[in-house]
């Protein structure tokens, strides 16, 4: 960080501050619950586009600015993180980005200007019932007919399906060809005939993610990103991307931390503050020094990533430890909460309004999401530590 960062920080944490929408918060990555808290999404949207705080790495001539750097993007998701507020939609970012990289001029201006200005939500049609961590294994089909393609299969977990106007799509178009090489990317509109959302209601309640269906769904030939067979290939360029957001889970956990504590002065275990305890105290103390080595090891990996030498195992040993020490804190304040503990948002007697067992509900999806925990100590047993292969 630099003083000019520095002053960059307190201009976003100003412009939150004046602009944040009024939007209730909830653990993890979540879809608007209604109607308002959508409208308001999409405003914020165009907000944070606008002011070049989501974006900035984008073309200029897209809006895209030469005056920002990763730091400035680090700065930003890290002060989103402290407020609490949602940032730019993740699947019109991964989608940008697609279209960006790999889509055609014609593409670019139909849908860069919309996303920037929040008009258009995207979502990522990627993983399916049989394909989720071996995504290269996918089976919905497209297949061309013409100047269009026909869309059969089933997505699954799709986040903001429910809202999205367009999907960026994976579909098998050479069922011959090798896995990997037989993929290729599409535009989807959502609202084509044959396309079903069924939102899915979670474990916490609300409904963020969905089942998407295909029935014969025809999409235009020129709605392919990129060339036929070179899906794969986008998807993970797309996917890696990102490390920009690596400094916001610090954050996170950083302030989860602080209200653990905060919990620990306020509820008793025998007649006494549960942080009087030798076990609390010993819990805590254990946390707190595993979110100072995420902190370094985090800012190890984003200056090995600034510098160009970043390794295929750095993200996933960040992903691993925020996880499963994200998902420990909440499970530790719910158990601290004795019987309250047990109660869900909404009951009056719920520990804190029901915030930790939020938390601790979708803990879980975090070590699924954008590679499970398993996956991601394989890729550190692999290609870290250089340990012989898992079977597959
Ligand atoms: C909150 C959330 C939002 C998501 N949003 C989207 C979205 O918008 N779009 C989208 O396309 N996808 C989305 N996903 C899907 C996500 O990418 C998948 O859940 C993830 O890739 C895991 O795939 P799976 O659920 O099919 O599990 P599976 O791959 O079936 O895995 C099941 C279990 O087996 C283990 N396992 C699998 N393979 C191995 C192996 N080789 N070695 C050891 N263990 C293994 C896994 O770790 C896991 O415990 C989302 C997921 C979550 C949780």
């Amino acid at each position: 960080m630099t003083d000019t960062l520095d002053d960059f920080r307190a201009e976003v944490r100003a412009f939150i501050a004046e602009h944040a929408p009024d939007i209730p918060y909830r653990a993890g990555v979540r879809s608007a619950d209604n109607e308002t808290e959508f409208a308001a999404l999409q405003r914020w949207t165009g907000q944070l586009y606008e002011a070049g705080y989501v974006g900035a790495d984008w073309p200029a001539e897209f809006g895209g600015r030469e005056d920002r750097t990763p730091g400035h993007a680090i700065v930003v998701a890290e002060e989103l993180a402290r407020a609490q507020v949602p940032g730019g939609q993740s699947g019109s970012v991964l989608a940008a980005r697609a279209l960006i990289d790999f889509g055609t001029d014609e593409q670019r201006h139909r849908h860069l200007p919309k996303i920037r200005a929040g008009e258009e939500f995207w979502c990522q049609l990627f993983s399916e019932p049989g394909a989720g961590s071996d995504l290269a294994s996918l089976r919905t089909r497209a297949v061309r007919d013409g100047d269009n393609y026909v869309i059969d299969g089933q997505k699954v977990w799709t986040t903001d399906g429910h809202w999205a106007r367009y999907g960026y799509l994976l579909a098998r178009t050479d069922p011959d060809a090798p896995k990997h090489k037989g993929i290729s990317a599409f535009i989807l509109d959502m609202s084509a005939p044959g396309v079903s959302v069924r939102p899915l209601r979670e474990l916490t309640g609300t409904s963020d993610f969905n089942e998407v269906f295909f029935d014969a769904v025809t999409v235009p030939a020129d709605a392919m990103i990129g060339a036929p067979g070179q899906g794969w290939v986008i998807a993970n360029a797309t996917l890696a991307h990102e490390r920009t957001n690596v400094g916001a889970v610090v954050v996170k956990l950083r302030a989860a931390l602080d209200a653990l504590i905060d919990l620990a002065r306020r509820v008793e275990i025998g007649g006494r503050p549960a942080i009087e305890s030798d076990r609390v105290r010993d819990r805590t103390g254990e946390f707190s020094a595993r979110v100072e080595a995420l902190s370094a090891l985090t800012g190890a990996n984003l200056t090995r990533w600034l510098r160009g030498g970043e390794r295929m195992h750095d993200a996933a040993m960040g992903k691993l430890m925020f996880s499963e020490l994200n998902l420990e804190i909440a499970s530790f304040a719910v158990e601290l909460g004795g019987e309250a503990g047990v109660l869900v948002e909404g009951d009056a007697a719920a520990l804190d309004d029901g915030r930790w067992q939020d938390e601790w509900l979708y803990a879980r999806a975090f070590t699924i999401a954008g590679g499970s925990s398993e996956i991601m100590r394989n890729m550190i047993a692999e290609r870290g530590l250089g340990l012989p292969r898992d079977r597959r």
